[in-house]
């Protein structure tokens, strides 16, 4: 090491006794690296990955996905320091630094009367982060679809740091969405929209078929299946024609801050966490939340503060799985039938409402989202939160359900998202895997970038697994 790069660490550390433990917002992920650097500059990124290529590099952004995409017990890069902003007016493009946060790109965008095509429920995460999990709201694309360029900190075939650009072709499919197995991610391009108003309004459903039916006029609506009622409360939301905030938007935003974001969840942690009460919970869902909400009330406001919610003020762990359209009634049933089977049974009471969102197909690699090889179909992302503590009753359900539907409907688990700790054979559904891993290793020909989490999930030998398939599945079926 350097003396003239010290500067660029971040505390104390040297070795593992003397370091400063990290941990990610749901607090199940807690680890110490040998180092941990913040550098400033892509010379110095250069430098940490040249003297270290003979370990593990991993990358943090804000630390908010729930698995240990994140972990590495030798080196960590945070990007904090890159966090340059550049609009492009001309060719309707934003470049952000890795680090730049999403809210603060929103609000440098809105100043200029311009948002992102697409966004998630939160703003917290960096720009690199989101898309290197393919974070997504509803109705749209995820994010990591409408990346279209790169800057990648990453290797050369006789192991020399380089930094490489990516903007077409297989490696910007890798690159999209690649969890970070490509490489550092310096920098990001996309392409920006008009800002744009959304009206919504909350309304009942009785089942599923009866909530999607209003997709076609309510585009980008997200649903939560509601636990032990199984009703399905519609967070209808399309493209408002006027670009115009309503006079109830501030009193809306105030409401659902109060009533959903605080005094649900705070209802929640008393039912299910502080008093353990089956019966408390089954009385949240089928009486007094249903009488918190308006259908009748309908707002209309910027994108940005209509599709964001303040999601990350309790801390919670959470799991998603994306089934296509063709399976997602089957799926939402399996699931039903296994929540339902375990509240009966009294071993485990699901406390917070089924998020489902629908996101539409890309041709990345390996995003959750991805139709690569397959024929193109909508996705839709069904989510399972707990707040509760000790989380182990909801990991052995979560595990059992993550299993399920990835056996019968192939399903694929959010890659920034709680992962079961066994070989759930979450990464079978992805036809472009064996792409995506030949070009990671054009781009990491010695696996530094490559953690545990990664070699479970994403093996390298995956070409070969594949053929390994093949000629046992030919060998069967002769
Ligand atoms: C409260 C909350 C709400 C959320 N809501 C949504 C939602 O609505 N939709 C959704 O899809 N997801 C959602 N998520 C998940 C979240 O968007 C993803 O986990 C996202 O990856 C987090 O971004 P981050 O900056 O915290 O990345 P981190 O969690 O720090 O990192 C995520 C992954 O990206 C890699 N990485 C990060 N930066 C770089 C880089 N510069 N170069 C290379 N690799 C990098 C990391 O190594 C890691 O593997 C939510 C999470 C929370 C906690």
């Amino acid at each position: 090491m350097t003396g003239g790069r010290t500067r660029t660490r971040r505390g104390d550390c040297a070795d593992a006794s003397g370091g400063r433990p990290i941990s990610n917002f749901g607090g199940n992920i807690r680890f110490t690296p040998r180092r941990r650097y913040a550098p400033r500059t892509e010379d110095e990124v250069l430098q940490i990955l040249n003297d270290h290529r003979d370990g593990t590099i991993r990358v943090v952004g804000a630390g908010h996905s729930w698995n240990p995409g994140i972990k590495t017990r030798d080196v960590l890069v945070d990007l904090t320091h890159f966090h340059h902003i550049r609009v492009c007016g001309d060719t309707g493009f934003v470049t952000a630094g890795a680090g730049v946060r999403i809210g603060a790109l929103l609000k440098h965008l809105s100043k200029r009367g311009l948002t992102l095509p697409s966004i998630g429920l939160i703003d917290r995460q960096t720009i690199a982060g989101a898309v290197a999990t393919g974070t997504h709201g509803s109705g749209r694309h995820s994010m990591s679809h409408y990346v279209a360029s790169m800057r990648i900190a990453c290797y050369r075939k006789d192991g020399e740091a380089r930094v490489r650009i990516v903007d077409a072709g297989r490696e910007l499919r890798a690159a999209r969405c690649s969890v970070g197995a490509m490489g550092v991610v310096l920098e990001v391009a996309l392409p920006c929209v008009p800002q744009y108003f959304v009206r919504e309004r909350c309304v009942w459903r009785p089942g599923l078929t009866a909530a999607l039916e209003s997709e076609v006029e309510a585009p980008l609506q997200q649903l939560y299946l509601m636990p032990h009622a199984w009703t399905v409360l519609v967070h209808e939301r399309s493209v408002a024609a006027e670009a115009r905030r309503t006079g109830w938007a501030a009193l809306y935003r105030a409401y659902w801050l109060t009533v959903i974001d605080v005094a649900l969840h705070l209802c929640v942690k008393f039912s299910a966490s502080l008093m353990r009460s089956r019966r408390l919970v089954h009385l949240l869902y089928r009486r007094l939340l249903p009488a918190f909400l308006f259908p009748r009330w309908r707002v209309t406001d910027r994108s940005d503060r209509q599709l964001l919610m303040r999601h990350d003020l309790f801390r919670h762990l959470e799991m998603e799985a994306f089934v296509t359209r063709e399976h997602l009634a089957a799926a939402v049933d399996f699931v039903v039938e296994v929540l339902r089977r375990e509240d009966e049974r009294g071993s485990y009471v699901h406390h917070y409402p089924i998020c489902i969102r629908r996101v539409l197909p890309d041709d990345t690699l390996i995003s959750m989202a991805s139709c690569h090889g397959m024929q193109e179909q909508d996705w839709y992302a069904i989510s399972l939160i707990t707040l509760t503590e000790p989380r182990e009753p909801f990991q052995r359900v979560a595990a059992f359900v993550a299993e399920g539907l990835s056996s019968r409907f192939r399903a694929r688990l959010h890659w920034g998202k709680w992962f079961p700790p066994g070989e759930a054979g979450v990464e079978q559904g992805y036809p472009g895997l064996g792409e995506f891993v030949a070009t990671c290793r054009q781009f990491d020909p010695r696996g530094v970038f490559r953690n545990r989490f990664l070699r479970r999930t994403i093996p390298s030998n995956r070409e070969q697994v594949t053929a390994e398939q093949c000629l046992t599945h030919v060998v069967r079926t002769c």
